[in-house]
């Protein structure tokens, strides 16, 4: 049983203290920036409505109205969330944290004209915002939005698709209200005969357990209730696609993929480098699964083996001062200013709330605002998988930290495309220390495999999905029916083309796509392989380079959202419309393969 909150020792708690000293300070901030009753909350930033053509001078003193409420907002936003979590049946707090986040939700409300009236703006007064001194420090915000004026229709028509947007969901709704709530999957049976429960999570622990019959059982069933139900998931899926292809056209994109890269300025040809990298160097994954049907010594490896350990867990328990310990040393190539800066946050600042107690938050993340320090949530308890957390969380919280410290408000927080990037080259370095550090045989074959697995599903896997994603959009945008034979077919041939000549493609797994709940989100999944492939082609260089390499990284580290994110790995080093990040991602991979093997042997 967890202790209580308020019997956990100081020094194991993160400083929120620091952000408002305490609840009453947060409380009478609240009422002097959002005073309950009132609306509008904030009738000042309602004055601009309608004046932002007026002069330069206007339009800078609505911009920086609206970012300097956005910033005491986040403020008084982190905290509550923070103390939130710390202890979620705290009714104070969370009712703290509503009052806020309907705040935040009338801010956006009350904030919600001046987009479309900057995209609105004539085009000479536009050009003279954009060469204007005094908006200097803006330049690159404004042109952020008003890059979206060829693709944006009159207001009126705007509204129209707005009112639109409710009804539009209801596909990716069904979706998780099937997926999660009402599909009940029947009990499986193991090796000895006993019937075990089936869920979700619990597939994600069977499909990784030792008993190949449980393994084998879990699979039919799981994806047996997904064929029962091919046809309804199917329109789901269509339902969908369509809605990203409406919406393409009506905003006057080539493509949905266009339509979805273009606000964040990432090139299509991007997607379509990693797809074609990966498969130019598909080779790897079938030298990998060659090599696990040898390890587990099996006569024919099916779908329903792919993820069960190549080696037993190995125990390699840490207490946290140890973990702690091993993070910021790992992190020294990347120069004793970042290891001082990580350091005094470990062990002084107390950015980390460390162990569980009584109704935490359960999961770990990074967490905090401009004004903050960045926050960790931790629930260590001393296996290696924490420590792997705690590198992580540690990647998120010095990009946000350097980022905060080197740009303004407006530019401070880094994009969706590059999050993942410091928190996976954290690892990166964690694991490599580990390796060198251990002379034990079987925690180097733990750690290798680890490795292998985090790349095969971040890089391969997502870029498989990436692949059928990009392939469900085009067959809507040239009016080809999406049904279950079609997405089965399509989905086989991948799985034969990725996973090679050792895997027997079990019938069941061609409608793996129907669980996959991604499909929804419009061209997410491929950033999650070029996260990886950044990040280690990106821990390649510095550990291999010399000072100016480790300075091209501290310098991404600073750039927030100061460019696009694309110039922002670029000048870092790594050019993500050319192969090369992927291929350096997919090289390692074959020598960690390589390593596994010939130290098994
Ligand atoms: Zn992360």
């Amino acid at each position: 049983m967890p202790i209580p909150r308020n019997e956990v020792a100081a020094e194991d708690k993160w400083n929120v203290d620091a952000l408002y000293p305490t609840f009453e300070a947060w409380q009478a901030e609240f009422q002097k920036l959002c005073p309950e009753g009132k609306r509008p909350r904030w009738p000042e930033i309602a004055t601009f409505k309608g004046r932002l053509a007026e002069s330069v001078a206007t339009f800078k003193q609505c911009l920086e109205l609206i970012l300097g409420i956005s910033r005491k907002l986040s403020n008084l936003y982190t905290y509550a969330h923070l103390r939130h979590d710390e202890e979620i049946t705290d009714d104070a707090h969370k009712t703290a944290m509503g009052r806020i986040v309907g705040c935040l939700h009338d801010f956006n409300e009350e904030t919600s004209w001046f987009e479309p009236e900057l995209l609105g703006l004539p085009e000479t007064v536009l050009q003279t915002y954009l060469k204007a001194p005094e908006l200097a420090e803006y330049r690159f915000h404004i042109e952020k939005i008003a890059r979206l004026r060829p693709h944006t229709l009159t207001p009126e028509k705007e509204e129209l698709l707005s009112l639109a947007g409710k009804a539009l969901q209801a596909p990716s709704k069904a979706f998780s209200a099937i997926n999660d709530a009402d599909f009940k999957f029947p009990n499986v049976v193991d090796s000895q005969g006993k019937s075990r429960e089936l869920s979700h999570a619990l597939y994600g622990l069977y499909i990784r357990d030792r008993d190949r019959t449980l393994r084998k059982n879990a699979f039919e069933a799981i994806f047996g209730k997904y064929r029962e139900f091919e046809n309804s998931l199917c329109e789901l899926v269509n339902g969908e696609i369509q809605s990203h292809h409406f919406h393409a056209r009506a905003h006057r994109y080539g493509s949905c993929l266009e339509a979805a890269l273009y606000p964040k300025n990432i090139d299509t040809a991007v997607y379509h480098a990693l797809i074609k990298s990966v498969r130019d160097n598909i080779g790897v994954l079938h030298k990998y699964v060659k090599l696990r049907k040898k390890i587990l010594k099996l006569d024919s490896l099916h779908f329903y083996d792919l993820y069960v350990p190549m080696v037993p867990q190995v125990d390699i328990k840490m207490s946290y001062p140890e973990a702690e310990e091993v993070v910021i040393t790992s992190v020294a190539p990347l120069g004793s200013e970042y290891q001082n800066i990580l350091l005094k946050g470990l062990r002084e600042e107390r950015w980390v709330d460390r162990y569980e107690n009584q109704n935490k938050r359960s999961g770990a993340y990074s967490s905090g605002c401009y004004d903050s320090m960045p926050y960790i949530l931790m629930n260590y308890k001393g296996i290696i998988k924490d420590v792997f957390t705690l590198a992580h969380e540690a990647g998120h919280s010095m990009h946000s930290y350097m980022s905060h410290r080197h740009q303004p408000y407006q530019y401070a927080d880094y994009p969706i495309f590059l999050a993942e990037v410091a928190s996976t080259f954290n690892e990166e370095l964690l694991s490599r220390l580990l390796l060198q550090r251990t002379q034990d045989k079987a925690e180097k074959l733990f750690l290798i495999n680890e490795k292998i697995e985090d790349i095969r599903g971040t890089l391969l896997r997502q870029t498989m999905f990436a692949e059928f994603e990009l392939f469900l959009h085009q067959m809507v945008e040239q009016d080809t029916p999406l049904t279950p034979k079609l997405l089965k077919e399509f989905y086989r041939g991948l799985n034969t083309f990725y996973f090679g000549p050792d895997v027997e493609l079990d019938p069941e797994i061609d409608v793996e796509w129907a669980r996959i709940p991604h499909f929804y989100y419009n061209f997410y999944v491929f950033q999650y392989s070029t996260g990886i492939s950044a990040a280690l082609a990106l821990a390649e260089k510095v550990t291999n380079g010399g000072e100016a390499e480790r300075k091209a990284y501290l310098e991404f580290l600073q750039g927030g959202s100061s460019r696009y994110p694309l110039d922002i790995l670029a000048r870092a080093g790594v050019d993500m419309r050319t192969p090369s990040p992927v291929e350096s991602a997919l090289r390692k991979m074959s020598e960690l393969v390589d390593q596994f093997e010939s130290l098994s042997l």
